[in-house]
């Protein structure tokens, strides 16, 4: 099993991700992918998976500047970035995309640096050769319409939205694009989130079991039954597991099915 999006990265885990990634391993989760959100966290990503490397488990690192963090780069953030994306195991470049929801810790950041970063970003993937983890929260059409304009930047499979939600016609596009699509740990909860019309479950019972991936987005999303604590990779198997049940897969089959789509997006 495969968690392909969390942040050990962050201070949550600051004093016990050594015992969290064991004990990750010791449950059946292989390998781990941190995902950065700003050059520090990245960097730290980069530096927590040089740092794991056994046959128990691996760890890789995904990096790039989150849209909340567009209007706080200083000059040079790009190649501060590109150099630390030729790090060995560094596999895709994320979390990166736009984000339209007033937050309590986060305004909306003007949408035009929002979108400035993400295109820049985009390109230096392509530049490297590396796929996208992208972040949308409610700004589906504004995401689709800058990857059909970059349409010539985008690698064979792009990437993954991470953390999918959106519309049905959302999901349809970013198939038909050749986007993997990742769930996370609040698909398991009731209802449907602020600002979001589709049940994400109906969003998982459509994408076909190769193209889905299962993340955590650890510390946050906890999913049923443990929700309430701090969210961590060994959690990945119960979203699996849900997930497994909405197809009428067996776990086995479906666990099999969204590792192998996740080596193979980001050639791990
Ligand atoms: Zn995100
Ligand atoms: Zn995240």
């Amino acid at each position: 099993m495969i968690d392909a999006h969390c942040h050990l990265n962050f201070h949550s885990f600051e004093k016990d991700y050594d015992g969290v990634i064991k004990s990750a391993f010791k449950a059946g989760v292989t390998k781990i992918i941190n995902a950065g959100t700003k050059l520090d966290s990245s960097q730290l990503a980069v530096d927590l998976a040089q740092r794991y490397n056994s046959p128990a488990g691996e760890l890789y690192a995904i990096v790039g500047v989150h849209p909340h963090h567009a209007d706080k780069l200083e000059e040079g953030w790009l190649e501060k970035l590109e150099k630390i994306a030729k790090k060995p195991k560094v596999v895709g470049i994320g979390e990166i995309g736009m984000d339209y929801f007033s937050y309590k810790s986060n305004d909306i950041v003007d949408p035009k640096l929002q979108k400035s970063v993400f295109i820049q970003q985009i390109e230096l993937a392509y530049k490297l050769k590396l796929p996208l983890q992208i972040h949308n929260r409610q700004a589906g059409r504004d995401i689709l319409d800058i990857l059909i304009n970059h349409k010539s930047y985008l690698l064979n499979p792009p990437g993954m939205f991470h953390c999918f939600a959106g519309s049905m016609d959302l999901l349809k596009k970013i198939l038909n694009m050749g986007f993997y699509v990742g769930f996370d740990g609040n698909i398991t909860y009731k209802g449907l989130a602020p600002g979001e019309d589709t049940d994400l479950k109906d969003l998982a019972r459509y994408a076909p079991a190769d193209r889905i991936i299962v993340e955590t987005d650890s510390p946050y999303l906890t999913p049923e039954p443990k929700r309430g604590n701090r969210n961590t990779p060994e959690y990945v198997i119960i979203t699996a597991g849900f997930i497994a049940k909405l197809k009428n897969l067996t776990f086995q089959d479906f666990e099999a099915k969204t590792t192998e789509n996740t080596v193979r997006l980001f050639k791990l």
